[in-house]
C-alpha cells in the first residue's frame, strides 16, 4: 500500500487526482492523508469527490473516506471496467479534471469506452474544454489511443450545467513522444466566448489583444454561446505551430474589467512566444502522466518546456511512487528538457 502525504509540495487537488489515475492503471492500492493540505479549504471538494467516485467506477475499487471535505482516503483498485460512464459533478466544478483522472485507465483498457461528464467546462485554474480538445487530446493521441469528443453544453462558474462526451478507442501499447521544437512560427487565433452577457465584452477583449499584438483582424472572433444555462465569458489565445498547439485562457469574472482579462491572457501568450520551447507550463504538468505510463512500458519520451512549476515537480514525485520510471530535468538555454523513461537497471 502506497502512503501519500497530500500536503507535500504543491499540496493541491492534482496529487489526489494523479494518485487515483495511477492507482487504477497499475492496480496498486494507496492511502492518502492531509488531502489538499496546502489549500485554504482542505479536503475533498465536490470536483475531487467526483474524481474519486469516477476512478472507483472505472476500476471497481474499494474506497474508504469518499466524503465531502474528507482529508483521508484509502483506495483499493479492482478490475478495469470499459463501458459508458456518466459522471455528474453537481456543481460548476471542473469536468475536464474529472476526465483527466479516468482517461489514463480507459485509454489503455482492453475495450473502448464513452465518458459523459456534467459540470463546469470553462473553470478558472483548470483546463477549459477547448484545451482538452485542441491541446491535450491531440498530443495524447500521438501515444496511440484515439478520442472523439464534443461539448454538448457549456458550464461556467457558478451555475455549471456543462456536458462533454468523449469516446475512447484505447491502445494497450503506448508509443513515445518527442517534442523538442515547435517546428515553425506559431499561428495565432483569438476566440472570445460570451454566454448570456453583452457580446460587447468579447469585442472589448479582442480589441485589447489586437492592439497589443498587431495580429490581423481575421484572427479574431466573438462567439455567442447559446447552449449554457448560465452567464459566462472566456477569451482564449490559440497558438498553432507545426508540432504543437497551445492555448491560453482568460476567465471573465464579475468585478474584473474585460480589458484586464484580455491583458492577462495576452501576457501569458507573450511569455510563451518569448521562449522557443513548445510546451507551456500547464501542458508540461499534464503530459507527465501519459508519458509516465508509456515509460513504464519501456518508451522514452522527451519534451521542452519554458518552465517547470511546483505543480509539475510535485507531479513527478507522485508518478515515481507508482511507476518504475526515471524522470530527468535538464536546463538547456532558457528551457527545461524533461526526459521520461523506464528505470535504469
Ligand atoms: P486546488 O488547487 O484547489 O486543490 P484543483 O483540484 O483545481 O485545485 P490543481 O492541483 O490546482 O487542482 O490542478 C489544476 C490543474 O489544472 C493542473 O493540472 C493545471 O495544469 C491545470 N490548469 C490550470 N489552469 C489552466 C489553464 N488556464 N489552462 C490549462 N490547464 C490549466
Amino acid at each position: 500500500m502506497i502512503k501519500i502525504d497530500g500536503s507535500r509540495g504543491e499540496g493541491g487537488g492534482q496529487i489526489i487526482r494523479s494518485a487515483l489515475a495511477l492507482s487504477a492503471v497499475t492496480g496498486t492500492p494507496f492511502e492518502i492523508e492531509r488531502i489538499r493540505g496546502n489549500r485554504k479549504k482542505p479536503g475533498l471538494l465536490r470536483q475531487h469527490l467526483t474524481a474519486v467516485n469516477a476512478a472507483r467506477d472505472v476500476c471497481d475499487a474499494g474506497v474508504t473516506g469518499a466524503n465531502l471535505h474528507s482529508s483521508h482516503l484509502i483506495f483499493a483498485p479492482g478490475k478495469i471496467q470499459a463501458r459508458e460512464f456518466n459522471f455528474r459533478i453537481g456543481t460548476a466544478g471542473s469536468a475536464t479534471l474529472v476526465v483527466q483522472t479516468v482517461l489514463p485507465t480507459l485509454m489503455t483498457a482492453a475495450r473502448p469506452s464513452r465518458i459523459i461528464v456534467e459540470g463546469g467546462t470553462h473553470n478558472m485554474s483548470a483546463p477549459p474544454y477547448d484545451y482538452l480538445d485542441r491541446v491535450y487530446l491531440p498530443l495524447v493521441s500521438k501515444l496511440g489511443p484515439k478520442f472523439e469528443r464534443r461539448i454538448e453544453s457549456y458550464g461556467f462558474y457558478p451555475i455549471g450545467g456543462g456536458r462533454i462526451v468523449i469516446d475512447i478507442e484505447p491502445a494497450q501499447d503506448l508509443s513515445s513522444l518527442e517534442l523538442i521544437e515547435r517546428g515553425g512560427k506559431p499561428n495565432p487565433t483569438v476566440i472570445a466566448l460570451v454566454s448570456k452577457l453583452p457580446l460587447d465584452i468579447g469585442k472589448r477583449e479582442c480589441d485589447v489583444i489586437r492592439r497589443k499584438s498587431g495580429w490581423k483582424p481575421d484572427r479574431f472572433s466573438v462567439q455567442e454561446i447559446t447552449n449554457s444555462p448560465g452567464p459566462g465569458n472566456v477569451v482564449m489565445i490559440h497558438l498553432v505551430s507545426p508540432n504543437v498547439s497551445e492555448l491560453f485562457t482568460g476567465f471573465g469574472k464579475r468585478g474584473v474589467r474585460a480589458e484586464d482579462v484580455a491583458r492577462g491572457v495576452y501576457r501569458q501568450a507573450k511569455s510563451y512566444l518569448a521562449n522557443t520551447a513548445p510546451v507551456g507550463e500547464f501542458l508540461a504538468d499534464q503530459l507527465l502522466l501519459p508519458l509516465g505510463l508509456a515509460a513504464a512500458q519501456g518508451q522514452t519520451s522527451r519534451f521542452r518546456t519554458d518552465r517547470l512549476t511546483m505543480h509539475g515537480q510535485t507531479h513527478i514525485d507522485v508518478l515515481k511512487l507508482f511507476l518504475d520510471i526515471e524522470i530527468e530535468v535538464q536546463q538547456i538555454d532558457d528551457a527545461f528538457e524533461i526526459t521520461v523513461g523506464p528505470a535504469i537497471g
